[in-house]
Parts: structure tokens; sequence; C-alpha cells
């Protein structure tokens, strides 16, 4: 099976800022993995790196065992596609030529059609809606748009950012049961970064704590909901 990351080591700076040092995390295909962590941790850092958005100082990103170079486009070349923080969709763009915005990047086998109705499968609220606008869209269904407009890449590892940032907890519930079924349904990876550490660890066979641009703990989810540590510092109680 394929879809299996291996993050190494890595360092990445913005001038004197060291935002990820000497990181190093890996997903196993099929797997749903967390990276929870503070706001500034290094979070987002560690996607942009991983997408070649940013630079890296040191460290290597491999996909099924292959070197992915630090450049925009060779992730998406190796399958990993990125849901970013903010969701950046194109507001004076429908919401269905956005979605298909996520095609042209993709290495899919599967015809764009099928790949499509797919998607409005998983948000049937965005099917309703494919005609409208991207920028009139509720925060909740921009954050469906740029999952869905990930998933037309067709990836074997989904990364997440914030899928949770700024939604009622009614639709966080949402997003994260399609999450699962996402995940369960295709079996692709799941890189999932959240502020949200509940959601996260909840849906999260593995998770990470990430404080100063560092793991500081690992463990499966169900360990890391326990740790008190983790209770106390992300959790609220
Ligand atoms: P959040 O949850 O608030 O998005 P995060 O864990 O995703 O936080 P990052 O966005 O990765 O954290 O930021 C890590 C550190 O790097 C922070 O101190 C941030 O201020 C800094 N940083 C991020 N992007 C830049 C940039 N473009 N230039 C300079 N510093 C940056």
């Amino acid at each position: 099976m394929l879809g299996q990351l291996e993050v190494s080591n890595l360092v990445v700076r913005y001038g004197p800022v060291e935002a990820v040092r000497d990181l190093s995390f890996s997903a196993e295909p099929g797997q749903v993995v967390a990276l929870i962590g503070a706001n500034g941790a290094g979070k987002s850092t560690t996607l942009k790196a991983i997408m070649g958005l940013c630079e890296r100082q040191q460290g290597r990103v491999r996909v099924d065992g292959d070197d992915v170079r630090a450049r925009p486009g060779a992730a998406l070349a190796h399958g990993v596609a990125l849901s970013p923080e903010g969701r950046r969709m194109f507001a004076r763009m429908t919401v269905q030529e956005n979605l298909l915005m996520g095609a042209y990047s993709g290495q899919g086998q599967r015809p764009q059609k099928q790949v499509l109705e797919q998607v409005y499968q998983y948000f049937p609220r965005l099917k309703e809606r494919r005609k409208q606008m991207a920028g009139s869209l509720s925060g909740g269904e921009q954050q469906m748009a740029a999952i869905g407009r990930a998933l037309m890449a067709q990836p074997r590892i989904l990364m997440l950012d914030e899928p949770s940032l700024g939604i009622a907890p009614i639709i966080v519930a949402d997003i994260a049961r399609i999450i699962r079924e996402i995940n369960e349904d295709t079996g692709v990876t799941v890189v999932l970064v959240e502020q949200n550490a509940q959601m996260a660890l909840q849906l999260a066979s593995r998770g990470y704590v990430l404080e100063s641009g560092r793991i500081e703990l690992a463990g499966t989810g169900e360990e890391l909901l326990a740790n008190p540590e983790v209770r106390k510092a992300y959790l609220g109680n």
C-alpha cells in the first residue's frame, strides 16, 4: 500500500526565527496522524516545508521511500495534497471551478468527473452550491471546499491545516466525521494539523505534540488524550 510519509530532521528558519527545529515524524499508509500544538509551534510551517512552499535549511522528506525535493509542486507530484489554513479559495470563481483547480495539479488515474462526484457525495452542500461564487460561502463551507479541492488531486497523502479553525462546534463534528469517512473509504493517509487537540486525537491513531518547533511528545491518539500534561496544556482539564 502506498502513502507513507517520512519527515526527518527538518529545520526551517525565517531569518532569525527558528520555526522548526530538527523535527522528525512519520505516517504509515492509510494512517491518520495528528500534529497538535499551540499558536506558533511550527505546525503550518512543517506542512509548507513538506509541500516545498518554504525553504528547508535541513532535513529530508520522503514519500514511499522517494526523496521529495523542496520545490513547489514536488510533493504534489508524489501524491501529497494540502488543504491550507485560511482555505485560500478563489473568491470570484464558482465552487465547482475551485474544485476543478485541484484536479489540474494532481497525478490521478480516475476520471475527473468521477472524483468530483465523490467529493460531492462527501459534501452534498457543495453540490447544492456548485454554481455559487466561492467568496460567498460560509467559513464551514469554504473549509469543506478546501478539503474537496485537495481531494480532487487524488492524493495518497492528504494534509489538512486546521480544518476546525473558526468553525462552529456542530460543523467541526461533521468535518471530523467526513475526514474519517474519506480515510476509511479511500485509504488515503491523513496528516491533520490542529489546535483542536480533542478532535484531532480522537481521529488519529498516532499524534505528535509540537512545542517551539520540536516534537515534545508522541504516542497513540488514546495515550495522548489520557496524558495529564496534554490534558492540562491542550484540553483545558
Ligand atoms: P498557528 O496555529 O498559529 O498557525 P503554527 O503552529 O502553525 O501556528 P507556524 O505558522 O508554523 O505555527 O509558525 C511558527 C513560527 O514561525 C512562528 O513564530 C511564526 O511567527 C513564524 N513564522 C511563520 N511564518 C513566517 C514568515 N513567513 N516569516 C517569518 N516568520 C514566520
